[in-house]
């Protein structure tokens, strides 16, 4: 009789265990895509995407995704029509079945805008625009649209859309290049802007994190994305230091590769992934024909270059578009890093 009770009860607990062992842990994975920005966010099987790196990480945020399982994105952030946010959305939105985009209501007269801009026709996603304060959710996550309050015809970076992630008690506040002022407008808006992980603005440069928005999110953890020696020196010394004399732990994508933050709604773990994925190969890796002249693409904004042939190089906008005749270690030495799928 006992054992036929506890057969029985064992039977009852059954499914809690099972239940309990399904348990979703929610994630957000910053990619590295080197000097640019691109953040996967999955709860119980549904997917945003933020920014999409620069055009020639197009594939590899493609390539991330579909490792991961992605084969529909129920909302894309284009945060501000910048190629190094933007630039691969094309690609993306080509690739995978994309719901809802939001995005500023602002325009750029570049390539890459152009091309998300029909990518988004093409796809029939519905185009939300920002508005301060409105809330939508995503699996067990909810977020709520923290800028931009008011456009910016000045400096695009200000027209960002920042967001706040929120999974029960874990949260992550990510910002764009939201530079200074639209912070203070984030502050001004009233809304708690207190979070675990603060993903840095504007890759860690000095306009942006401003001690009164550091101090109102007041992070445990910092991650910021950036490449190997950048050509705008990011992050900038001044940001790091802020963070280190909070005692704020740092995750940089040129350090650690691509970062992933697990959240189990009451507690936030890191960890660093080298496992490739999306981890952007160094900047070192060895070129071929390096001592032979060849014609390059030079991107001025990106600081990356490419082979005349390469698809990348050929979408570059032409405004940005410089064309050089010569050898790969010479325009190594004027500062631009070899694109990797062409590998000039
Ligand atoms: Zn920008
Ligand atoms: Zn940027």
């Amino acid at each position: 009789m006992k054992r036929i009770i506890l057969t029985l009860l064992l039977l009852a607990l059954m499914p809690m265990y099972a239940y309990a062992g399904q348990k979703t842990e929610e994630k957000v994975y910053f990619i590295d895509v080197g000097q640019a920005d691109c953040t996967l966010i999955e709860s119980n099987g549904l997917y945003m995407l933020i920014d999409s790196g620069e055009e020639e990480d197009g594939e590899t945020v493609k390539k991330y995704l579909r490792d991961r399982g992605v084969d529909r994105l129920t909302y894309v952030i284009a945060t501000h029509p910048h190629e190094d946010h933007i630039g691969g959305m094309d690609d993306v939105i080509d690739s995978f079945q994309t719901d809802n985009v939001i995005m500023p209501k602002v325009s750029a007269a570049t390539y890459c805008f152009e091309n998300m801009a029909n990518a988004i026709i093409k796809s029939k996603a519905k185009v939300i625009e920002p508005v301060v304060g409105a809330s939508y959710s995503l699996g067990d996550f909810t977020f709520t649209v923290l800028g931009p309050k008011e456009y910016d015809t000045e400096e695009m970076n200000n027209n960002s859309v920042a967001i706040k992630l929120v999974n029960k008690n874990d949260s992550f506040i990510f910002t764009g290049d939201a530079e200074a002022q639209e912070e203070n407008d984030i502050i001004n808006s009233g809304i708690d802007i207190s979070a675990d992980v603060l993903r840095v603005g504007h890759h860690g440069s000095k306009s942006s994190t401003s001690d009164a928005f550091l101090n109102k999110v007041a992070p445990k953890y910092a991650v910021i994305s950036v490449g190997k020696d950048n050509a705008y020196d990011h992050p900038a010394d001044t940001t790091v230091e802020k963070l280190n004399n909070k005692k704020i732990k740092i995750y940089r994508t040129d350090i650690h590769n691509t970062i992933t933050a697990v959240s189990t709604g009451n507690g936030i773990t890191f960890t660093q992934s080298s496992d490739g994925g999306g981890a952007r190969q160094s900047s070192e890796a060895v070129g071929s024909g390096t001592k032979t002249v060849q014609t390059f693409i030079l991107n001025k904004h990106s600081m990356k270059f490419h082979k005349d042939t390469c698809i990348y190089g050929k979408k570059t906008s032409p405004e940005n578009k410089l064309i050089y005749t010569g050898y790969s270690d010479t325009v190594k030495s004027f500062g631009y890093t070899p694109c990797k799928v062409c590998d000039p």
